[in-house]
């Protein structure tokens, strides 16, 4: 059974919600980490011998181009997780478009395919945005990864599983993270905060019981997730927890859930396996 290894290729200030001086205005001046973080990523999955799918931010690829070849050459799918990393419910049908449009041609530009894969930042296709996925359905999108079964960024009543979301401009597979039960609310085991506090061995043993069902599980990571120093922003308290809470040792803890799971990208499987 394949599962999904996601990668959310951004920088460690790429946080939603937040005013300056980690808005997007005064990002350009901040260090950049996301060269030698995705390295690190792609240095993880290959001596593991995975490969996974990138979902890289379009003004990140504009600045990096040759990291989405290093990315390419490694052999893993690029996908696209928008441009300037705004929420979808924060933009409208236009400029979600134009976003996408932009990054596809940075994207194209250095050297990728066309892309098939959306990932809205912090899983923001929700209620508030469901007019998203026929934008991406318009513009030949053939799955979308951004709608979360969780309260607080999505809806528990989201399936748990890969499913097809019918829209007028024609249908999207639905690719959502693998979630947890604890205490009788969901949590996000595949990934952040979930992910970091949970032993591998209870996220292994959640993806083979998914997979007994023939359900494929979803990990996502973030390559600001796998860096040694990482530089730390002031932040509320909701926000330092879901992006500092354990990154000690994550690493590791993530290559030992990589060796206990088959993983590959989704693109080939929402083209010729069973998504398609
Ligand atoms: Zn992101």
């Amino acid at each position: 059974m394949r599962n999904f290894l996601t990668v959310d290729v951004e920088e460690w200030f790429h946080i939603c919600g937040l005013g300056s001086p980690l808005a997007s205005n005064g990002r350009a001046a901040l260090p950049s980490r996301a060269e030698f973080t995705t390295d690190l990523t792609l240095e993880l999955l290959a001596r593991r011998g995975i490969r996974a799918t990138f979902f890289v931010l379009g003004c990140l690829a504009e600045r990096h181009p040759r990291l989405v070849a290093r990315i390419l050459a490694a052999g893993h799918e690029i996908a696209s997780h928008g441009w300037s990393h705004r929420r979808v419910y924060e933009l409208d049908e236009v400029s979600f478009a134009e976003e996408l449009t932009r990054t596809r041609a940075v994207l194209e530009a250095a050297g990728a395919p066309c892309p098939i894969g959306f990932r809205a930042p912090e899983w923001s296709i929700n209620d508030r945005s469901m007019w998203a996925l026929a934008v991406l359905a318009r513009l030949d999108y053939r799955y979308d990864s951004s709608m979360a079964p969780l309260r607080l960024v999505g809806n528990p009543e989201f399936p748990e599983v890969p499913h097809r979301r019918d829209t007028a401009a024609g249908p999207v597979l639905e690719v959502p993270p693998l979630v947890g039960q604890r205490f009788g609310q969901r949590f996000p085991l595949g990934g952040g905060w979930g992910l970091r506090m949970s032993r591998p061995a209870a996220v292994i043993r959640e993806i083979d019981a998914r997979n007994c069902r023939g359900e494929p599980a979803t990990i996502f990571v973030h390559p600001w997730e796998l860096d040694p120093q990482p530089p730390r922003a002031t932040l509320p308290w909701a926000l330092r927890f879901s992006h500092y809470y354990r990154l000690d040792g994550f690493a590791e803890r993530l290559d030992e859930i990589l060796a206990g799971a088959d993983f590959g990208p989704i693109g080939e499987w929402a083209l010729t396996g069973d998504g398609a």
